[in-house]
């Protein structure tokens, strides 16, 4: 980005702009937005017009108003300050006429990828049709890293001289590197959420780097249930049963010291109106669902975050959208942003873990907020992103 000159070229910008909008089709959160906002203005600044792509929300089969890139023009607009060329389509001639026809000063913002199901696919025409839309390419979408789709692996062999990361990314890369090639000792990682099985990897591969593993959110009563406890209508993953057990037998064997909850919130509904009470975590009776860890728990992890110098948290403690149950995750964040102050560098991602530390309005509180979730896993559990591997190759 630094070296590279720009002056009349065409920068074409892989984006994540997969942004949440309300009914109005506003945009509730530009998060994403104002991240990508440094590599845009750098091809502005240098001369050059930037071609911005994206995805946003989950098309099924072509165009939905409800997912169209449209409905993100005037917030861009707000964010950057310039002209916005919206493109109704990413390829084509619709596409090209509005790449052509664009001038310095201006953004030309292409309609959602993903109304082609070819993005998806990886399909190699349509990346040649993306490709004849600008002269450089940049990728600068953390968030679908993980993801060979067209735009953001499949698009780069077009590029073979002139293909690079945008400074979100660069961002991500160095912080994520810090965790995982240098990091001070203690290390901890904290996993929550509701999902078990896009996580249980993860905790497998963590075991070779971390010193201790927490466990919480909707996850943990796997593991409890696992051990034989009782955990009423709470989440479960019967299929995950044998790996968490794995799990905590290679913990006893290895260096690695695993977390779980002693005790839980509990409810009789998935509600926010219900009474609720704390019990033991084995001891949750039929009918009532575990929904937050409880204030011992809170106690013990605290601890372990405060004695601490690397830190990574992906996945809530709790179901923190509800008021009742937003204890335990806000405990994690305070936590985590006291260490921080002390010295640690902490390093927070996944969606719902940013929107929790957003939440508490302790964002800038800690070292560093991904904006990867998957991608974010994926490469902690060491694998090699598509999309970094498309550029770095
Ligand atoms: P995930 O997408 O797997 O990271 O899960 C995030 C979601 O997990 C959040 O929306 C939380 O409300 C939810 N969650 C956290 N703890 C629980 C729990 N004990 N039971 C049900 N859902 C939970």
């Amino acid at each position: 980005m630094e070296t590279t000159d720009f002056r009349g070229k065409k920068a074409l910008i892989r984006v994540d702009f997969n942004v949440p909008l309300n009914e109005a089709m506003e945009v509730v959160d530009d998060t994403r937005i104002r991240a990508a906002l440094p590599t845009i203005q750098r091809v502005i600044e240098q001369g050059g017009v930037p071609i911005l792509m994206s995805h946003l929300g989950r098309p099924s089969d072509g165009y939905e108003a409800k997912y169209s890139l449209k409905n993100i023009t005037s917030q861009l607009h707000q964010l950057t300050g310039a002209e916005i060329v919206f493109a109704e389509d990413c390829i084509g001639e619709v596409a090209k006429q509005a790449c052509l026809k664009s001038k310095h000063g201006q953004i030309v913002l292409l309609e959602n990828l993903r109304f082609h199901p070819e993005e998806k696919k990886g399909d190699k025409g349509f990346a040649k049709a993306l490709s004849d839309l600008g002269d450089i390419y940049i990728n600068d979408a953390f968030g679908t890293a993980h993801r060979a789709h067209a735009s953001t692996t499949i698009v780069a062999q077009f590029f073979p001289e002139i293909k690079m990361f945008g400074y979100l990314m660069l961002k991500e890369l160095e912080n994520l590197n810090k965790v995982l090639k240098s990091p001070e000792k203690p290390i901890t990682a904290i996993l929550g959420g509701a999902k078990i099985a896009g996580k249980i990897e993860v905790i497998k591969q963590l075991m070779n780097l971390v010193d201790h593993i927490i466990i919480g959110g909707g996850m943990s009563y796997t593991f409890i249930k696992a051990l034989g406890g009782e955990i009423g209508g709470s989440l479960v993953d019967h299929e995950k049963i044998e790996v968490a057990l794995d799990i905590i037998e290679r913990a006893k064997n290895t260096g690695v010291t695993l977390h779980l909850p002693v005790d839980s919130i509990i409810c009789q509904e998935f509600s926010n109106e219900m009474a609720i009470q704390t019990v033991a975590i084995d001891s949750i009776p039929e009918g009532w669902l575990g929904l937050d860890i409880g204030a011992e728990t809170i106690k013990l992890y605290e601890e372990v975050v405060a004695n601490s110098q690397t830190i990574v948290w992906n996945g809530p403690m709790g179901v923190f959208e509800m008021s009742n149950f937003e204890m335990g995750s806000k405990a994690i964040a305070t936590a985590i942003a006291a260490a921080t102050s002390k010295g640690a560098f902490s390093l927070i991602g996944g969606g719902d873990s940013v929107s929790a530390i957003n939440q508490f309005g302790l964002a800038d509180q800690v070292s560093y907020v991904s904006t990867g979730g998957g991608a974010l896993l994926e490469f902690m559990e060491g694998k090699s992103l598509p999309g970094v591997e498309a550029i770095s190759n």
